[in-house]
C-alpha cells in the first residue's frame, strides 16, 4: 500500500457501537476500519495487523453516525441574543429582517457559518441544510471546518440583502448554481422561504428550477396559525394546498416546521414522497405551536430533526433538540410513551439522511458508507452510571458529551477540540463583527455584554 493510503486510515477500537439506528441496537465494539472517506470495516473483530494506521481508543464511549441537522440558518448566529421574547411576525419584521437588510453580506455569512459549524461540529453534528442568502460563502465556511453541508440559497419576493429588487431572486440563484461547488461535502440546493413571502409564480419556478437541476427545495411550511390564516386570505388554500397547486410537492421538496397541517395536509405530503423536518425548540420559544410529530412519522413521510436558526433556539446542540422533541411531544399529547429514544435517535441520525437523499450515503455505520462517525464519551456524572447508552444520548447528554468526530474519513473534532481552524481565531473575529452591530443597534451595553465581547 502506498503511503499515502496508509495516512489516510483510521482504526477505531473498543467501546461501544450503535451502527444502525433505525433498531438502536448497542453491540460490544472491537475493530472499524476508515479508510480514505469510507467505512471500509464496521465492528470486525481486532484480530488483524494494521500498521501505521491513526488508532483512536473509544473504551468508554458509544460509536455511532453523526448527527444530521436538517434545517438550520447557520450565518444567524451573529444575531444569536439580539432579540428575544417575540412572537415570530413581529421578530422577523422588527429585527431580523432589518439587521439582516443591514449587516448580511458575503463576510457575515462566511463568518457566521463558520462560527455555527464550528459550533456544530464539536456537538457532533456532521451533515446540516442551510437556507440563508450568499450560500457560496456558507459553503466556504462549512468545507474550511470540514461538515458536510446542504447549502440552500433563499429565495424571497420581499428584498433580500443578495437580492434586493423584486424578481432579483431569478438572476442571483442562476449566479449561485454556477458558483457554488457540488463535491462530497457540498451539495447546493434552493430555499423558498415560505407560501408568505414567496408567491406562486416564485414557489412555481423555484420548483421547476429545483427539479431540472436534481436539487432539494426547502420551505418554511405551516409553521405559525398566522401564516396558514394569512396564505389561506391570500389564496384560499392551506400552505400545502399552494405548494401542490405549484407542483413543487415531490420526493426533493423538504416541508421544514409542519407545525400547523391537520390529517389531509399529511396524507397530501406523504403522497407526494416529500420529507419533513421538525425543530421544536424553534416552536416553543416563538410559541409557534407543536407540530404533530407522531402523527407525520406513522404517515411514513421521512422525517429529520433541525434546531432552525442559533437565533431562534438559541443554539445548535440537536441532542438536546432531541430531549426537548421528547418532552414537548409527550406534553402536548399527554402520553409518556410519545415519541420515544430510539425514534429520536433514528430521527437524527437516517431520518435526517432520508430527508436529504442521502440514506445510500450515510446515517448508519455501514461498509461502504461515507465515514461520518462520532465518539461519544460516556463518562460523564451526568451519563453515570449506564443501563441504556440510547436512553442517555436522549434523556441525559449534551452536545459536549461528544469527544471525537470523523467527517468523510477526516477527524474534525479530536478530544473535544476543533482540529480544522483556530478556534480562538474565529471568536475573536465574530466578537469583531459584532461588536459593531451592538454599537450600531445599541446593544449590550445594559447587560453588561461589553466585558465579554472586549476580549
Ligand atoms: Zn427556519
Amino acid at each position: 500500500m502506498q503511503s499515502s493510503s496508509v495516512t489516510t486510515e483510521t482504526v477505531l477500537l473498543n467501546g461501544a457501537i450503535l451502527a444502525d439506528p433505525t433498531d438502536c441496537r448497542v453491540l460490544p465494539h472491537e475493530k472499524t476500519v476508515i479508510v480514505g472517506d469510507k467505512l471500509e470495516h464496521v465492528n470486525v473483530p481486532n484480530d488483524s495487523q494494521t500498521i501505521e494506521a491513526r488508532t483512536i481508543d473509544c473504551s468508554g464511549c458509544l460509536i455511532m453516525p453523526g448527527l444530521v441537522n436538517a434545517h438550520t440558518h447557520a450565518a444567524m448566529s451573529l444575531l444569536r441574543g439580539v432579540a428575544d421574547d417575540l412572537p415570530l411576525e413581529q421578530w422577523l419584521n422588527d429585527y431580523i429582517f432589518p439587521a439582516e437588510g443591514k449587516y448580511v453580506s458575503t463576510d457575515f455569512v462566511y463568518l457566521g457559518t463558520l462560527l455555527s459549524a464550528m459550533e456544530m461540529a464539536l456537538a457532533g453534528i456532521t451533515t446540516f441544510a442551510d437556507g440563508y442568502f450568499h450560500m457560496e460563502s456558507a459553503a466556504t465556511a462549512a468545507t474550511e471546518i470540514g461538515l458536510r453541508s446542504i447549502v440552500a440559497q433563499g429565495i424571497l419576493d420581499v428584498p433580500a440583502p443578495d437580492a434586493p429588487t423584486p424578481g432579483s431572486w431569478l438572476a442571483r440563484v442562476q449566479t449561485f448554481l454556477a458558483d457554488c461547488p457540488r463535491n462530497s461535502l457540498v451539495t447546493p440546493a434552493l430555499f423558498c422561504h415560505s407560501t408568505y413571502l414567496c408567491g406562486p409564480d416564485t414557489i412555481r419556478q423555484a420548483s421547476e428550477m429545483a427539479q431540472e437541476n436534481g436539487l432539494l427545495l426547502f420551505s418554511h411550511v405551516g409553521e405559525t396559525l398566522w401564516e396558514v390564516s394569512e396564505v389561506r386570505s391570500r389564496y384560499g388554500l392551506h400552505p400545502v394546498e399552494l405548494l401542490k397547486r405549484e407542483n413543487a410537492l415531490c420526493k426533493d421538496f423538504v416541508a421544514v416546521h409542519a407545525t400547523h397541517v391537520g390529517g389531509e395536509e399529511i396524507r397530501v405530503l406523504a403522497e407526494s414522497g416529500a420529507g419533513a423536518v421538525h425543530c421544536p425548540e424553534s416552536n416553543m420559544k416563538l410559541a409557534s405551536g407543536a407540530a404533530p410529530i407522531v402523527q407525520l412519522l406513522n404517515s411514513g413521510i421521512p422525517t429529520g430533526m433541525g434546531t432552525d436558526g442559533p437565533a431562534s433556539n438559541n443554539n445548535l446542540d440537536l441532542l438536546e433538540e432531541l430531549r426537548t422533541a421528547s418532552y414537548a411531544a409527550k406534553l402536548t399529547s399527554m402520553d409518556p410513551i410519545a415519541l420515544n429514544a430510539k425514534e429520536l435517535v433514528a430521527m437524527a441520525t437516517m431520518g435526517g439522511a432520508r430527508v436529504l437523499g442521502l440514506e445510500d450515503k450515510i446515517g448508519s455505520l455501514q461498509a461502504g458508507k461515507l465515514a461520518d462517525v462520532i465518539i461519544v464519551d460516556m463518562d460523564a456524572p451526568h451519563l453515570t452510571p449506564v443501563y441504556d447508552p440510547v436512553s442517555h444520548l436522549v434523556y441525559s447528554a449534551k452536545g459536549s458529551d461528544v469527544r471525537d468526530v470523523i467527517v468523510n474519513g477526516r477527524l474534525v473534532v479530536r478530544n473535544r477540540g476543533i482540529n480544522t481552524v483556530d478556534e480562538g481565531t474565529v471568536k475573536k473575529d465574530v466578537r469583531n463583527f459584532a461588536g459593531r452591530i451592538a454599537a450600531d443597534l445599541g446593544l449590550g451595553t445594559e447587560y453588561g455584554a461589553r466585558m465579554f465581547n472586549e476580549r
